[in-house]
């Protein structure tokens, strides 16, 4: 029988819920198994880019990918994660049941590039900090035509120099 919560109750429901979000950026995959936790106060390793590398259109399975790198520490994985390695240190991560992308470490720069998508919140009027894109790298491989050439971001061919 399903209990109803007294007013008392649900106070102190949304006081923790406030409590936790004011401590760590919380994400989760499409189905809810996979959680990511992100320490609040992290400082971005690698700043938050749009990339339009092969790699990263065939793992999202878009037309670019919107990432920011944090270090790997900063960020909590729980539930159950398949991983795929694009390269020697790039290990990949996708939700194991629905198969959302949760995150890409890479272990020789001890860096994990979350995908800021999942940590945006509909509506807001601008991403959490940190999150907002500062360039375009891979841009020579992109597949939008011009529809970022008036957007005012630094555009790299691959990587920043
Ligand atoms: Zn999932
Ligand atoms: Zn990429």
């Amino acid at each position: 029988m399903k209990r109803l919560l007294d007013p008392i109750a649900r106070v102190h429901l949304r006081a923790t819920t406030r409590q936790l979000s004011s401590r760590a950026l919380e994400a989760q995959c499409l189905c809810g198994s996979v959680q990511l936790r992100l320490d609040a106060d992290a400082e971005p390793s690698h700043a938050a880019a749009f990339c339009h590398c092969t790699i990263c259109r065939a793992f999202h399975g878009a037309p670019f990918a919107m990432e920011a790198g944090f270090p790997v520490d900063a960020c909590e994985t729980s539930g159950a994660t398949a991983s795929y390695r694009s390269s020697r240190h790039f290990e990949r991560r996708r939700c194991a049941a629905c198969g959302t992308p949760c995150g890409a470490v890479h272990h020789k720069l001890g860096a994990i590039f979350l995908p800021t998508a999942l940590f945006a919140k509909p509506g807001a009027p601008s991403p959490p900090p940190g999150f907002e894109p500062t360039m375009h790298i891979f841009y020579e491989r992109r597949v939008v035509g011009d529809a970022f050439e008036q957007d005012g971001l630094p555009k790299y061919h691959r990587m920043p120099p």
